[in-house]
């Protein structure tokens, strides 16, 4: 056996998710006594290619070609999948990112692999058993899944899982695979960035607030606060919905679900569907003037007053910091 980890990049550099996915599949491939392979498609150089060696890459491959240059999905699924039969991979792991959502069930179509997506801990393979910790019913719960087929294919949560050092000095080798134009018949042509603020499903730390701000003149604050730490900027659905803030901001089961190390929740109720988007985050703090606002259940920290009090408060601390 053998594992495979998908490296993806952006715009030709690689996030902290993909050290991440790298460090917990090198854990696998260490618990089964076996190599790891990296494989990265697209346009990064080979210095950032020869960063996966850094966190336990035994084996770097890179797949550059001009049309795999943008993201496709369902041609860098096959890449991935022809690359796992190439490596006789038994396990490919991908982050379970925007673009890892979408490609993680094609690669485990492709292998006739079982599946656990919104995976957020190592598999416990005690008994000859392959069981692994998940986000299950939009991320309302956890479940624990046993993968029985032969092949299997993981999408591990940002923020889940550490970075570990670990050298091997691998090198990136070319790796070629024929392509289908099957694959390419939807390609492609441009993304354009609306804001060079730090992406929210990426964020370590995330500001998010709700109808207790009252409007959007007063979001001010927010992206003070938000800016001061390096956060990015969230809402509650309401929020976006009365378009108070761009729905590309709107958390929950209906929006975007994150996994930061830091969620701090500004006027928000903590209704279940919020929650559903949050419930990864590994602190929580809540700032409400309802002491029995329901959010108050799941935070690891609490405020009790009034936002428009308690945020300058914590905007002049942090600069004093
Ligand atoms: P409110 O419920 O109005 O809460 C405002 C909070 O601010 C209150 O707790 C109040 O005590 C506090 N507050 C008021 N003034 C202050 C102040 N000055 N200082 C401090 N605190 C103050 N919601 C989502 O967020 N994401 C989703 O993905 C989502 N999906 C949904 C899907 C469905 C099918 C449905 C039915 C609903 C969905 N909702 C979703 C809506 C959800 O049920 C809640 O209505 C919503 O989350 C409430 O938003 P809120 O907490 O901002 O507003």
């Amino acid at each position: 056996m053998s594992v495979l980890v998908y490296a993806e990049n952006a715009d030709g550099k690689f996030k902290k998710s993909v050290f991440e996915a790298v460090s917990y599949a090198r854990a696998i491939a260490d618990q089964n006594n076996t190599t790891l392979t990296a494989i990265s498609i697209g346009n990064v150089a080979a210095d950032e290619l020869s960063a996966l060696g850094q966190y336990g890459a035994h084996k770097i491959l890179n797949v550059s070609t001009d049309k795999l240059k943008n993201f496709i999905n369902q041609a860098y699924a096959s890449v991935i999948a022809k690359a796992s039969e190439a490596e006789q991979a038994d396990v490919v792991v991908i982050s379970n990112t925007f673009s890892g959502r979408g490609l993680a069930p094609r690669v485990a179509v492709k292998l006739g692999a079982g599946i656990a997506d919104g995976a957020v801990s190592l598999p416990d393979t005690g008994n000859g058993k392959f069981l692994i910790k998940k986000t299950a019913f939009s991320g309302k719960a956890f479940a624990t899944v046993e993968l029985t087929s032969a092949n299997k294919v993981i999408a591990l949560i940002p923020n889940s899982y550490k970075v570990i050092e670990n050298a091997t000095g691998a090198k990136p080798e070319d790796f070629t695979v024929e392509t289908n134009e099957s694959d390419f018949k939807a390609l492609l042509k441009e993304i354009v960035k609306s804001t060079d603020k730090v992406s929210l499903p990426d964020a370590e730390i995330v500001v998010s607030a709700g109808r207790g701000l009252k409007g959007p003149e007063n979001w001010g604050m927010i992206e003070e606060l938000a800016d001061l730490l390096g956060a990015a900027t969230a809402c509650s659905k309401p929020v976006s919905d009365a378009g108070w803030r761009p729905h590309s901001e709107h958390v929950g089961q209906t929006g975007i679900a994150v996994s930061p190390n830091l969620y701090i929740a500004i006027g928000i109720s903590g209704a279940i569907q919020h929650l559903a988007g949050i419930s990864s985050s590994k602190v929580i703090v809540v700032i409400n003037k309802d002491p029995e606002a329901p959010f108050y259940k799941v935070a690891d920290y609490g405020i009790v007053g009034d936002a428009f009090e308690i945020v300058p408060k914590l905007i002049e601390a942090v600069k004093t910091y």
